[in-house]
């Protein structure tokens, strides 16, 4: 159950509706977001009356959710949920927005040249990583604060938005002036500590799915986020793991339909690490597309063969226009059923 209140409902008044919830079996708690709502989120299986609280002083909305994650389900919030990153830069509002860039910031050189064919492409949003999970500890880690920080005065001067990976709960703080939206790692999905911090923050956070993260598992990770008070979240698809070694990991387009249809959030899909094979990263990305995905994430660099990360699964800059225009049209020719 979600009960929404007035934010300035003052305490007594929200002790009221909690005491009656609990009388009527509930586990209530309180969720205050960075963007100014207030929830009350019931854990509980009784069957009720909904008018009993519905009709309490300082309820302005409540709802029934009987799923395992609530805040972020779309029984309760039935419009899709749009993240703005100002600028007239949005995701979930209808249009397909695309997030591309290196796996690695590697140099000021690299940025510049990425900002570059972004700009001249329409693309307003830059991924790469500055603190980079790698397989092994003696792989390139990344240029950490000092290369997001000349990465965010480059990306500035093209208007050009910043995502990046935060890998721990210390890197928040630091890293938020810097960045447009905080990219939580598949590794690093059910890092409940980083979640419950990234819930205090008034950016947007992109979750990406665990390699043996459930769907199930995802949205409830998400929750973790909403609940501890951040509304602005976005999920990704980027594969998998399963027996299949045809490839590097299972890119679950099945999953798109599905998030659309369970949370309220918007589902961005990463074709890059989906499949992890440059060959096929553009006909993935045109299928997430018809699925439903909101957006797609993807890996390009100037030089693929050299990038100091996945340059087997990396666009060059010839390929990734190709894809740009395909993806516009495929978003266009959907669009139109
Ligand atoms: C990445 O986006 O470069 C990355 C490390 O992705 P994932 O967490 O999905 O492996
Ligand atoms: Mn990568």
């Amino acid at each position: 159950m979600i009960i929404q209140l007035d934010p300035q409902t003052p305490s007594s008044v929200k002790d009221n509706i909690e005491l009656k919830a609990m009388t009527l079996g509930f586990k209530m708690t309180e969720v205050k977001t960075e963007q100014g709502n207030l929830y009350m989120v019931g854990i509980g299986k009784k069957e009720f009356d909904i008018r009993i609280l519905g009709q309490m002083e300082g309820v302005r909305d409540i709802h029934r959710v009987s799923d395992a994650y609530k805040l972020v389900s779309r029984k309760w919030r039935v419009h899709p949920t749009i993240i703005d990153l100002e600028d007239g830069v949005k995701i979930g509002d209808g249009n397909l927005q695309l997030m591309a860039g290196p796996c690695s910031i590697e140099s000021e050189e690299q940025i510049i040249q990425t900002l570059e064919h972004l700009k001249a492409n329409g693309v307003n949003v830059m991924r790469g990583g500055v603190y980079k999970p790698r397989s092994s500890p003696y792989a390139f880690r990344g240029l950490g604060m000092d290369g997001l920080k000349m990465w965010h005065t480059l990306a500035a001067s093209y208007g050009i938005k910043i995502i990046t990976e935060v890998m721990q709960v210390s890197q928040i703080e630091p890293m938020l002036p810097y960045i447009d939206i905080f990219q939580v790692g598949a590794r690093n999905m059910q890092n409940f500590n980083l979640l419950d911090e990234l819930g205090k923050v008034d950016k947007p956070v992109m979750i990406k799915r665990g390699m043996s993260g459930s769907i199930d598992e995802l949205l409830q990770c998400a929750e973790y986020v909403f609940s501890a008070g951040n509304e602005k979240l976005l999920l990704c698809e980027r594969g998998i793991r399963t027996y299949e070694k045809a490839y590097r990991n299972t890119f679950d387009l099945n999953s798109i339909p599905i998030l659309k249809e369970k949370t309220h959030l918007p589902v961005i899909a990463d074709p890059s690490h989906g499949i992890g094979l440059r060959a096929y990263v553009e006909p993935m990305a045109l299928a997430a597309v018809m699925a439903g995905a909101d957006g797609i994430i993807y890996e390009t660099h100037q030089i693929p063969e050299k990038a100091f990360s996945d340059g087997q699964q990396t666009l060059d800059f010839k390929e990734s226009k190709a894809l740009i225009q395909k993806l516009n049209a495929t978003a266009n020719l959907k669009a139109s059923f």
